[in-house]
C-alpha cells in the first residue's frame, strides 16, 4: 500500500518525540465519544494500492518537466530560511499568479486559494451552508459533495441527471426552485461521468435561486467549454473552482483556487484557519504559474488518450460516455470489483464508482493505455 503508516512516529534519541509504547492502542473509534453523527462511518479515500499504472484519481500522469521541477526546487529553497515566520495569510503573490493565469481581466481581489479544491469547496460550505441550510447537486456527481455537506452540518439534497447524465437548462432550474437549496454544486465537467455543462444552465440555475452558485472547474483545461469564471461578471453569488491537481500535473502540492466577486473571498476569510496557506505551497504553487505552458504541456495528448479509450472500448464489448474530462466512464461490465481486481493483478489500478455495471478509467500516457486495453481485452466479462 502507498503510504501506509509504518511506525514512523518512532524516532528514538529525539526527545519530543512520540515514544513507541504510546502508539499502542488502548480503545476502538466506537468507544470514544465521537460525534453520533460520524458513529460508525468509514473514511473516504480511493484505495492506495502501489501498481505501476495508476488510473484511478484522474491525476496527470505524465510529471513534470526537470527544468520546471528545479525551478520549483529552488523557489522553495528561498523561502525555507523564512519559515520561522508565519506565511503571508492573504498569499498575495499566488493570487496575483492565479489571476495573471486566468486572464480575461480576472483580478487578484477575486481569486480565493485553499489545500486542494476540497478544501475550498469546505470552506464554501462552511460559510454558505450550515445548520438549517441545504445543498444540491445533480448525482451522480462527485462522491465528497454530500461528504462535505455532512462535515458542515448541511442538508444534502440531490436532483436527478438524464439518462445520458446530461442536465438540461429547464429540468436544472425546476429542480433548483423545487428544492430551494441554500447552495448548487454544478461540476463541469461531472465527475464520475465525464459529462460537459453548457454555460446556458448555470445562467438557469442562476436565475432559479437567491442562493450561492459553486461551479466545480477541476477538469475544466481537458473541455472544449468556455470556463464559467466568464459569467462572473454582475453575478455576486456565482463563484467557480478550479485545481493545480488535474491537468496542472500539481496534485501533491495540494492547491485549488476560486474565482468569484471579491465578497466572497471575505466571506471565506470568515471560516479559514490562520495561515491555512504554508510558505511552502505558496512558493511552490506561485513558481508553477510562471510554468504554465509547460505544466499544462500534456494536456492534447491526454486528450487524444481519452478519444482513444473511448473509440476502442466499444470493440471490446463495453460502453463508454462520451467525456470532456481526463478520464472515461463506461458501461457493461457483469461484474466491476471483479474486473477491478484482474486489472489489479496485472499491475492496472481503476476505479470502481459504485454506479452498477460501470467503470472509471483515467486517461493516461500512450503506453498505459495501451496496457490497459490490452489487459482489459484479457480479462473475462461475463
Ligand atoms: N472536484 C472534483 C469534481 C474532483 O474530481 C476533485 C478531485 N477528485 C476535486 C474537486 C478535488 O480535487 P483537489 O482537492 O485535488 O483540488
Amino acid at each position: 500500500m502507498r503510504g501506509a503508516p509504518g511506525g514512523r512516529a518512532t524516532a528514538p534519541g529525539h526527545p519530543g518525540r512520540v515514544g513507541a509504547s504510546s502508539l499502542v492502542r488502548v480503545t476502538e473509534l466506537a468507544d470514544l465519544p465521537i460525534r453520533d453523527d460520524l458513529r460508525g462511518l468509514s473514511p473516504y479515500g480511493a484505495p492506495q494500492i502501489d501498481v505501476p499504472i495508476q488510473l484511478n484519481v484522474n491525476e496527470n500522469n505524465f510529471g513534470i518537466p526537470a527544468e520546471v521541477a528545479a525551478d520549483i526546487v529552488a523557489a522553495v529553497a528561498e523561502v525555507v530560511s523564512g519559515v520561522n515566520r508565519y506565511p503571508d495569510r492573504e498569499f498575495t503573490a499566488l493570487r496575483e499568479a492565479l489571476a495573471a493565469f486566468l486572464g480575461d481581466g480576472v483580478t487578484a481581489e477575486q481569486i480565493w486559494a485553499a489545500n486542494g479544491s476540497n478544501e475550498v469547496i469546505q470552506q464554501f460550505l462552511q460559510a454558505f451552508g450550515g445548520p438549517g441550510r441545504s445543498l444540491l447537486g445533480f448525482t451522480p456527481s462527485y462522491s465528497m459533495y454530500p461528504l462535505y455537506a455532512r462535515g458542515t452540518h448541511t442538508t444534502w439534497r440531490t436532483a436527478s441527471r438524464d439518462a445520458d447524465f446530461t442536465l438540461r437548462p429547464e429540468a436544472a432550474a425546476a429542480a433548483v426552485r423545487e428544492a430551494r437549496p441554500d447552495v448548487v454544486v454544478l461540476a463541469r465537467p461531472n465527475n464520475p461521468t465525464g459529462t460537459a455543462l453548457g454555460l446556458d444552465v448555470i445562467e438557469a440555475v442562476y436565475e432559479a435561486t437567491d442562493g450561492m452558485v459553486l461551479v466545480d472547474e477541476a477538469y475544466q483545461e481537458f473541455s472544449e467549454l468556455p470556463s464559467a469564471v466568464g459569467l462572473l461578471p454582475g453575478r455576486p453569488r456565482l463563484a467557480v473552482s478550479r485545481t493545480m491537481s488535474k491537468a496542472f500535473a500539481f496534485a501533491g502540492v495540494r492547491l485549488g483556487y476560486l474565482v468569484a466577486d471579491p465578497a466572497v473571498g471575505d466571506a471565506l476569510r470568515l471560516v479559514r484557519l490562520p495561515y491555512h496557506l504554508s510558505a511552502l505551497t505558496q512558493a511552490a504553487a506561485t513558481a508553477a504559474l510562471g510554468h504554465a505552458s509547460e505544466m499544462l504541456a500534456n494536456v492534447d495528448a491526454i486528450k487524444r488518450q481519452r478519444d482513444r479509450i473511448i473509440a476502442e472500448l466499444p470493440g471490446l464489448g463495453y460502453s463508454p460516455w462520451p467525456s470532456e474530462s481526463n478520464f472515461v466512464l463506461f458501461g457493461g461490465v457483469a461484474d466491476p470489483q471483479r474486473t477491478f481486481r484482474t486489472l489489479i493483478e496485472r499491475g492496472i489500478i481503476i476505479r470502481d464508482v459504485g454506479i452498477p455495471h460501470t467503470l472509471r478509467v483515467t486517461a493516461g500516457t500512450a503506453e498505459e493505455t495501451t496496457a490497459f486495453l490490452a489487459a482489459l481485452a484479457e480479462t473475462p466479462n461475463n
